[in-house]
């Protein structure tokens, strides 16, 4: 293991990746990316890497924190009323560069503005070329520090989900408990909700993405709560689903076709495996009871900065599972006029296998 962790650690990476690809120069305007690779929170900012230069971009609002967050990096004033290309264009020509690459994620309008800049006065020019996945592709491995911050989110998250589980009766309403959810999560140290939080009850957990609404919760309704934490700046994401007052037989038996597919998954991770063997795995179980044509989303996503953080378990994922990767396994299967049930957890992918994050327990569960 290198000594080096976080920025210092990840600029001779990128260097080395860049050279790789064949890539003498990187414009990087993903704010996640940037957050990444120079330490720096705010929201707005631009970075430039080559072999021998690395600059951030900020205008007035953050030249202080990026000279204290990223001083690793040349801090490059955006000073009004020149404008962002501008200053980018300008910075990149004094560079004597023929080829920049840029985020694929660059809006076109950007893109359009930049072109102008660099081809405006210039002898020569600049030839932009787009590239994809380049820091994403980093990020999809943890480090020790990363792993850290993750563990921190999933307990948090562990916390809330046994809060919001005992709000769970009879005639409370579906968004009264995500505001609950929400507030206990800022008031024990979260920055925010990794994403607006889905209690979803009855009929209305037929949709994997539902919202929670003004309904009130019913005896015998099952009730799914999906929700996470950003927690220093790292996400965590926990589903679990329970019913409300009295269970019956079918909700048991799908219950526990979800949770052994579940298992299932997680016991085949190790690395080397592909991301679409993982969700094979749980597919076919799901498939096999039945259910195939009701479990239509992908297994789980990467974790990380964002909550959907890269790569992760679906029919088309191609990626190789390497130790420091952090996915979701969360099956679900969903059936019109009767409600929803998934099962997610935050998984490690280490040396030989896979360690479970979240640690919210699983029976099936009867509340309220
Ligand atoms: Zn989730
Ligand atoms: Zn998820």
């Amino acid at each position: 293991m290198s000594e080096l962790t976080g920025p210092a650690a990840r600029l001779p990476k990128l260097r080395r990746q860049m050279e790789a690809l064949d890539i003498t120069a990187l414009l990087v305007t993903d704010i996640l990316n940037i957050r990444y690779l120079t330490g720096f929170t705010g929201s707005t900012a631009q970075v430039v890497v080559t072999p021998t230069q690395a600059a951030i971009f900020v205008d007035s609002r953050y030249y202080l924190q990026a000279e204290q967050q990223a001083p690793l990096y040349e801090l490059v004033k955006i000073v009004s009323p020149k404008r962002w290309h501008e200053v980018v264009a300008e910075y990149l020509q004094s560079l004597s560069l023929e080829r920049v690459h840029f985020e694929a994620s660059l809006s076109y309008a950007a893109y359009e503005d930049l072109t102008r800049a660099l081809t405006a006065g210039a002898e020569g020019g600049i030839t932009l070329c787009p590239t994809r996945d380049v820091v994403e592709g980093m990020r999809l491995v943890k480090d020790a520090d990363e792993i850290a911050r993750i563990r921190a989110a999933a307990a948090l998250t562990d916390e809330c989900c046994e809060f919001g589980l005992s709000l769970l009766r009879p005639g409370i309403r579906e968004r009264d408990v995500a505001v609950e959810m929400e507030c206990y999560l800022r008031r024990h140290g979260a920055e925010q909700e990794a994403f607006a939080t889905i209690v979803a009850s009855g009929p209305l957990a037929a949709s994997p993405h539902a919202r929670a609404t003004e309904k009130e919760i019913a005896a015998g309704d099952l009730v799914m709560i999906d929700f996470g934490v950003m927690r220093e700046q790292y996400t965590a994401d926990i589903t679990r689903t329970v019913v409300v007052g009295r269970a019956d037989s079918r909700q048991r038996e799908i219950y526990a076709v979800v949770l052994e597919a579940q298992e299932a998954a997680i016991a085949a991770i190790r690395p080397g495996r592909q991301g679409r063997e993982i969700d094979q795995v749980a597919r076919d179980y799901i498939a096999a009871r039945g259910f195939g044509e009701y479990f239509g989303h992908g297994l789980g996503h990467s974790i990380g900065l964002h909550v959907h953080d890269g790569a992760g378990f679906s029919p088309s994922s191609t990626v190789v599972l390497e130790p420091g990767m952090v996915i979701t396994v969360e099956p679900g299967i969903y059936l019109p006029g009767w409600g929803g049930i998934r099962i997610e957890d935050d998984i490690l992918v280490t040396a030989d296998g896979a360690e479970v994050l979240t640690r919210t327990p699983k029976a099936f569960r009867v509340v309220g």
